[in-house]
């Protein structure tokens, strides 16, 4: 299996091939299928398996490949006006941890650095609002966040999730040990339940595999 293979957009490809990067690793050739074709997924692999790029390639290989509304009336109207479309959220990536969304980020970041008009925003605790705040008023589609400051922002109503396509809780144990269960219920709850599901554990024995089962449907599971 190659990058090529999976079908990804030539600029991730690009992205991909400036990192060094020559092959999938295991999980991504496994996981990057399906989660290209829209199915929930259930991740169990190590750090330094390559489960990041898992995730985060099908989102942006979704960002990258707009499915493009019918070409009706009113869709015409608002392009002979040329009128700016303010980004809206389409994927959310939930980290137990600062360091790890700010890791995300820079995969995000890397693998996305040919996409134009693609966006992304670390929403983190132990950060300062004001930078936040400025990126959620222009608009991204990519937010990478710690539950609790996820939480302030939905409250304070800058976080819409209206449109959110892809959840994504990564190391969903580390964040139930960690105490956000309720925030985590909160914020699946503010998401669109007509959505595609990808959450990665070290295990699915109790309580994070019952949030499992109740967050995704007919999941695919993928374990190396
Ligand atoms: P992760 O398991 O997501 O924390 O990734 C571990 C490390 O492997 C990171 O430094 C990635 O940049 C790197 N990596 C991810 N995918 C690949 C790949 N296909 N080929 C080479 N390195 C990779």
């Amino acid at each position: 299996v190659s990058f090529e293979t999976l079908g990804l957009h030539s600029r991730i490809l690009n992205a991909l091939k400036n990192s060094g990067y020559t092959r999938p690793t295991p999980i991504q050739a496994m996981a990057i299928p399906h989660a290209m074709n829209g199915r929930d997924l259930l991740l169990s692999a190590q750090t330094g398996s390559g489960k990041t790029a898992a995730f985060v390639l099908p989102v942006l290989n979704r960002l990258a490949n707009p499915v493009k509304p019918a070409a009706d009336k009113e869709n015409f109207s608002q392009k002979s006006h040329n009128r700016y479309q303010k980004p809206m959220i389409k994927a959310l990536i939930l980290t137990p941890t600062r360091e790890l969304a700010l890791q995300v980020q820079d995969n995000v970041r890397g693998y996305g650095s040919g996409l134009k008009g693609v966006f992304s925003v670390p929403l983190v605790g132990g950060a300062p609002y004001g930078g936040q705040i400025r990126a959620l008023r222009k608009g991204v589609q990519i937010v990478i966040a710690t539950p609790g400051r996820l939480i302030d922002h939905l409250n304070e109503g800058r976080v819409d999730l209206s449109e959110l396509d892809t959840l994504i809780l990564d190391e969903a144990d580390r964040m139930l040990d960690m105490g956000f269960a309720d925030d985590i219920r909160a914020i699946v709850d503010a998401a669109p339940s007509a959505r595609q599901t990808i959450m990665s554990s070290a295990t699915w024995d109790g309580a994070v595999g019952k949030i499992a089962e109740s967050f995704t449907v007919n999941p695919e599971r993928v374990s190396i």
